[in-house]
C-alpha cells in the first residue's frame, strides 16, 4: 500500500501491529447513505469483511444516517443490494442510526452529569472571525479549532449546539494495525468538538462511538480519511467508560486528480446489473487493498474464500 503522509500524525511502523483486544471479533462496515457504493467504499467494505472472515469473526452493517438531511432516500437499500451482489453477507440485521437516538441522548446525559458538556451559540462565521482576531489564517472548508468562546458562558443545554469540554492536556495515542503508533493532542489540534448540533442532530463522533460500543465492535476497519477522527473517538470512549477497539485504516482510492472517490468527485457507482462489472469491481477493490489481481474464474464465493486466505497470510492479522 502507498499511503499519503498526514502531517497531523506521527507515522509509526508496521512492527506495532496488534492491539490486545481479548473479546470475540466483531467488525462492521458503516456507510453513510449519501449515494451508492463506488470503488472506494467497496474497497473499504471488502477490507472490513475480509478481516472479519479471516479472524472467524462476526461482520455487521450499520447505516450511518444520523445526519438525516445528507441522507439520500433509497441509498441505504441500494448499498445493501450492492453488498449482497458482491457476496459480502452480514451476520446480523443491519442497524440504522436514525433509530438509535435514545442511546445517543443517554450517552450525552452521562457526559452532562460529569460536566463534560457545554452549550455553544457560535455560528461558523463567528468562529472564523474570532480566530482571525487571534491571527489564525483559515483556508476554505478547513475544520476550525474552536476558540472556546462559549466555554464559560453557562448557556442552557436546550436549543444550543453542545460541545465536549476537553481537558488542557489531551494527548491520545493508539496503534493502527498498519500505520503503527498515532498520536494527536485533540485539545490543540481539534478543539472542543460538537456532539449535538443546534438543530438537535447528534454528530457522527458521538453516534459512532455509542453504536460501536452497543454493538460490541472489537475491530474497526475503515478508510484512512477517518484516521484524524480516531483520537476524538477514543477520548469519548474513555469518558463514557467504553472499551477501545482495535483500528485498521485502509488506503483511500483516488481518481486521476488524486482526489478521494466520493459523491462530490462524481465517483461512479458499482454497477450490479451486470455480473461482469460486479466481478471487475471486486477485483479492482481487492487489488487496491494490496491483494493479487487474479480474475474471478469460478464463483464469487470461491474467489472471496481465496481472498480470505490471502488476507490471513498478509501482515494484517
Ligand atoms: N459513515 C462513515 C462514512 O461513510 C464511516 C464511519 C466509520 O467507519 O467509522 O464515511
Amino acid at each position: 500500500m502507498t499511503r499519503p503522509s498526514n502531517p497531523q500524525f506521527n507515522q509509526g511502523t508496521r512492527s506495532e501491529i496488534g492491539h490486545g483486544v481479548d473479546r470475540p471479533y466483531r467488525g462492521r462496515f458503516a456507510p453513510s447513505p449519501t449515494g451508492p457504493l463506488h470503488l472506494g467504499s467497496l474497497a473499504t467494505a471488502l477490507g472490513s469483511w475480509l478481516d472479519a472472515r479471516a479472524h472467524g469473526g462476526t461482520w455487521l452493517v450499520r447505516i450511518e444516517d444520523v445526519d438525516t438531511p445528507r441522507s439520500v432516500p433509497g441509498a441505504d437499500r441500494l448499498i445493501l443490494d450492492q453488498l449482497q451482489a458482491c457476496g459480502l453477507e452480514w451476520d446480523e440485521a443491519p442497524v440504522w442510526q436514525s433509530q438509535q437516538t435514545t442511546h445517543y441522548q443517554n450517552a450525552l446525559e452521562q457526559l452532562i452529569t460529569i460536566d463534560r458538556i457545554y452549550g455553544c451559540q457560535c455560528s461558523r462565521k463567528q468562529i472564523e472571525e474570532a480566530l482571525q482576531k487571534e491571527g489564525v489564517s483559515i483556508a476554505a472548508n478547513q475544520e476550525l479549532i474552536y476558540p472556546r468562546t462559549c466555554h464559560d458562558r453557562k448557556l442552557p443545554i436546550q436549543n444550543h449546539a453542545l460541545r465536549i469540554r476537553l481537558p488542557h492536556e489531551c494527548q491520545i495515542s493508539f496503534t493502527d494495525r498498519d500505520l503503527g503508533k498515532q498520536t494527536q493532542d485533540i485539545n490543540t489540534q481539534v478543539g472542543d468538538f460538537v456532539l449535538r448540533r443546534a438543530d438537535g442532530l447528534f454528530t457522527y463522533q458521538l453516534a459512532v462511538v455509542v453504536d460501536d460500543h452497543l454493538q460490541g465492535i472489537t475491530h474497526i476497519v475503515r478508510g484512512e480519511d477517518l484516521l484524524s477522527n480516531t483520537s476524538r473517538q477514543i477520548y469519548l470512549q474513555q469518558c463514557l467508560g467504553y472499551q477501545t477497539p482495535s483500528y485498521l485504516h485502509l488506503p483511500l482510492v483516488t481518481n486521476d486528480a488524486g482526489e478521494k472517490l466520493s459523491k462530490q468527485t462524481k465517483a461512479t457507482a458499482v454497477d450490479i446489473t451486470r455480473t461482469e462489472s460486479i466481478r471487475e469491481s471486486l477485483c479492482r477493490a481487492a487489488n487496491h487493498l494490496g491483494l493479487q489481481n487474479d480474475p474471478i474464474s469460478g464463483s464469487i464465493t470461491q474467489w472471496l474464500n481465496l481472498k480470505v486466505q490471502e488476507w490471513q497470510e498478509r501482515h494484517f492479522m
